[in-house]
């Protein structure tokens, strides 16, 4: 079950000619989500492969660098005739400026726009993973970073113990999966736990709009496969971050150390580091090696924790469920 994201835009404020401004696609499963969209998003869809067919748009706040883009994808979804529903998301704040991009994107849309607003600790539920809302300190803005946790997925079926044991390939191996004890026929029961391994967690990823580094991130980092975060200064500007609301490289190689992530990529990167990112880099991997510095079209991978561990995989009970 792969889960990829795909770098779209990694300029802050404003794009230069190697970098859009904010966006960042996560293709799950199939299912395309949107994280904010920047100026000219649309067209670096296009460009990286990124499918228009896709539900949901996450708005980490707005400030004209995260959203601006949404009239014209709109727009280009009018003309192709588009009919499915399109969800955005957003901290409060997000009806009035969603609405107005609406009618400036298109003057009717062809398909139903939705729009909710979210707080700090609310959460969208899906069916095996949840998007958390959660609080963001942005120079007063009201603003959000997004978790996306999947669900616990069970343990793995161990088909040569079910065979060994006498149990006929069939329903009662998809039962004991889904943890029912199952009685055979010569009266024996067995229990799921003689069969199958101890639940596994699912994955982690915490994409953060513009922010200082702060508590709330940590938290939801904590653990995590991988934290994006905002990185739009280096240390020789750290007093600049301070006061205009956003983090340093350092600072956020420091928060996904103690979080305890396995991975950090940079992203919404000032003008100045457009080309060069070997500073931030460095300020950052001294802190915290498993750093990578987004550029537009970067896609990351992030597998299982226990991906490659054995290949049972393909032998889940039925071969129905893949949990
Ligand atoms: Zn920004
Ligand atoms: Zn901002």
């Amino acid at each position: 079950m792969p889960l990829t994201l795909r770098f779209l835009g990694t300029s802050a404020s404003r794009p230069t000619v190697e970098r859009g401004v904010s966006s960042i696609a996560l293709v799950r499963e199939g299912e395309t989500l949107l994280f904010d969209c920047g100026e000219g998003t649309q067209r670096q869809m296009m460009r990286y492969g990124v499918s228009f067919s896709f539900a949901d748009v996450f708005f980490s706040h707005f400030h004209t660098d995260h959203y601006l883009g949404i009239i014209g994808l709109l727009r280009t979804m009018a003309l192709q005739g588009r009919t499915d529903v399109l969800r955005c998301w957003g901290p409060q704040g997000a009806v009035r400026f969603l609405r107005k991009c609406e009618t400036l994107g298109a003057d009717r849309l062809t398909f139903p726009l939705e729009v909710k607003e979210l707080d700090p600790g609310d959460s969208v539920r899906r069916r095996d993973y949840a998007m958390h809302a959660v609080l963001a300190e942005h120079r007063g803005a009201t603003a959000l970073s997004w978790a996306l946790v999947e669900d616990t997925r069970r343990g793995r079926f161990n088909p040569d113990r079910a065979r060994a044991s006498g149990i006929p390939e069939g329903p009662m191996w998809g039962l004991i999966h889904r943890g029912e004890p199952v009685v055979l026929s010569d009266g024996r029961t067995v229990r799921p736990e003689e069969l199958v391994g101890p639940s596994r967690p699912g994955r982690r990823v915490v994409i953060t709009g513009d922010t200082r580094p702060c508590e709330s991130t940590r938290l939801a980092a904590t653990n995590a496969d991988l934290l994006v975060h905002e990185s739009t200064f280096g240390d020789e500007e750290s007093q600049r971050a301070l006061e205009t609301g956003h983090s340093t490289a350092r600072e956020a190689a420091q928060l996904a150390h103690e979080a305890g992530a396995r991975r950090l990529v940079l992203t919404h990167l000032s003008a100045r580091y457009t080309r060069d990112v070997s500073e931030l880099e460095s300020q950052a991997r001294s802190v915290f090696a498993p750093t990578t510095i987004a550029r537009d079209g970067m896609e990351i991978d992030v597998p299982f924790i226990d991906a490659g561990a054995d290949t049972q995989d393909s032998a889940d009970a039925n071969g129905t469920e893949h949990a």
